[in-house]
């Protein structure tokens, strides 16, 4: 038998310690948590959202195996459901609420053994709701207490269900460990949590609070031991506002950055999410002289109109903007750009849309994400009236996705002939015909045949040549494999 401590977030230290013992006749591994004994279980976890949430669902099922869970594939197959919210977006907020509804069916199928949880921004603003609404609902957490699974579920099982936890993290820092348990060569890393900025549609700084960032000593070792003892070999720096990151302890996101760089075996750094009005000349430096930083940033804009930023309270103008990234390809001239464009804002005039249209042409978007704007309860923008219907919302976001798919065709295609480094992460089957995919460097998927079909290029590093492109997809020709070692990137 061993004793480990308990693994339990919000117990101290003279909490329940956790013993781990064999039953002889099955052979099943068993964990004894104070007095109640946890057999082999089963969780299944549906993320809706942005990556932070990935991350931190990853991070649930890390804490969750100290509790005997492992992960299922199928959610029949559950001994617990957790979602993970987001309350950002409309269609992740009504597919949550499908999804939740279902879960009545599969606990009665159950005999009500399923244990039912909800997380993440839905739960930290309407968690008590939900409690109330859905009998099957055994528990809501907030995104501020993922690191006290293990005593949600605990006390579930301890007979204690229908309570719901949204407390904020009060330590004076932001401290974390990173957990994976994937096993591949990427991981994210979450280095700044909340967001200080209060853009009038969103509802992140009430669902994840105020910016609080880690220190950099301990992000740095932290993927250190990412990179030497899991394999890592590429980054991802995570944050709401990733480029406030170290404010409040006189430290950046650019200095965190050249630090990363000294790391051996640590081949490519990327960051999101970027707010235009934090990023810094200095940052824009090292964006000049990393060797290992991305080069895609993902820079957000919203809107082409200056009036529509003023109403979203963005706190940069256009020109800004535009001088952002204009500075930023002066210090990198192969760097590549992306946005958030949302359709339709509170009142927008055609006037304001047809700046949108104009940024578009302007900026030379590598991809844009967009989105009609919808209401959020709880933010400012929701308070205000608005005069613009349903349907000119989305005949605008048609207007500025056709518009943005010429432009990225033409863009593509000027990709024709070039030979990438990329590092392949799946492949994909299509009409019978099996192609593997990676990302370049900046951020670009490319498709291509193997040269043997029986070759296994997972997570190989390889040079491709682009043969075809369409406004969405590179096709490519496999080249070399430079096979898994760590090769440093061009
Ligand atoms: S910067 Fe604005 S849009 Fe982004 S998380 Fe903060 S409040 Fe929301």
């Amino acid at each position: 038998m061993d004793t480990t401590p308990s693994g339990l977030g919000l117990r101290d230290a003279d909490g329940p310690t956790e013993e781990w013992f064999t039953d002889q006749t099955t052979g099943q591994r068993f964990v004894k948590m104070g007095d109640i004994v946890f057999p082999p279980r089963k969780v299944w976890m549906k993320t809706y959202g942005c990556q932070m949430n990935y991350h931190d669902t990853d991070r649930i099922i890390d804490h969750l195996k100290s509790l005997n869970f492992t992960q299922a594939l199928e959610v029949e197959d559950a001994d617990l459901v957790l979602f993970n919210t987001c309350a950002v977006r409309d269609l992740a907020n009504n597919k949550f609420y499908s999804h939740l509804g279902n879960m009545k069916h599969q606990k009665a199928l159950k005999k009500d053994k399923l244990v039912v949880g909800v997380g993440g921004c839905v739960a930290q603003t309407e968690g008590k709701e939900l409690i109330k609404k859905y009998r099957h609902l055994d528990f809501a957490f907030g995104p501020d207490t993922i690191d006290s699974i293990n005593d949600m579920v605990y006390r579930t099982y301890a007979g204690d269900s229908k309570f719901f936890i949204n407390n904020w993290d009060r330590s004076e820092n932001f401290s974390i460990q990173t957990k994976i348990s994937h096993g591949t060569p990427q991981a994210f890393v979450n280095i700044i949590k909340g967001c200080n900025k209060y853009c009038t549609y969103c509802i992140v700084p009430y669902t994840r609070g105020k910016e609080r960032s880690r220190k950099l000593d301990e992000v740095v070792e932290d993927i250190r031991r990412l990179v030497k003892y899991q394999g890592i070999q590429e980054v991802t720096l995570l944050g709401q506002n990733v480029n406030s990151y170290g404010k409040e302890n006189g430290e950046s996101l650019a200095q965190l950055i050249l630090e990363l760089e000294k790391l051996d075996g640590l081949e490519l750094i990327r960051y999101t999410t970027s707010h235009p009005y934090d990023i810094s000349d200095d940052l824009i430096k090292v964006h000049g002289i990393s060797k290992k930083l991305s080069k895609h940033l993902h820079l957000p804009v919203q809107s082409g109109s200056n009036t529509v930023l003023k109403r979203m309270n963005r706190e940069y103008t256009i020109e800004h903007y535009l001088d952002r990234i204009a500075k930023l390809k002066e210090a990198q001239p192969e760097i590549i750009i992306s946005t958030d464009i949302i359709a339709g804002f509170l009142n927008e005039t055609d006037e304001e849309h047809q700046d949108t249209l104009k940024l578009l042409d302007t900026a030379k978007f590598d991809f844009i994400y967009s989105y009609a704007y919808s209401k959020r309860n709880k933010t400012r923008a929701a308070r205000s009236e608005d005069h613009l219907t349903k349907e000119i919302r989305s005949a605008r976001l048609r207007e500025i996705q056709l518009h943005q798919l010429d432009l990225q065709a033409v863009t593509r295609e000027k990709l024709v002939g070039k030979t990438f480094r990329i590092l392949v992460e799946g492949k994909n089957t299509f009409k019978d015909e099996t192609k593997w995919k990676g990302r370049t460097n900046c951020n670009r998927i490319i498709h291509f045949l193997p040269s043997d079909e029986d070759e296994n290029l997972q997570w190989h590093w390889v040079n491709v040549e682009v043969t075809s492109t369409t406004a969405l997809s590179c096709q490519g020709k496999f080249i070399s494999d430079l096979g898994k070692k760590l090769i440093p990137i061009q």
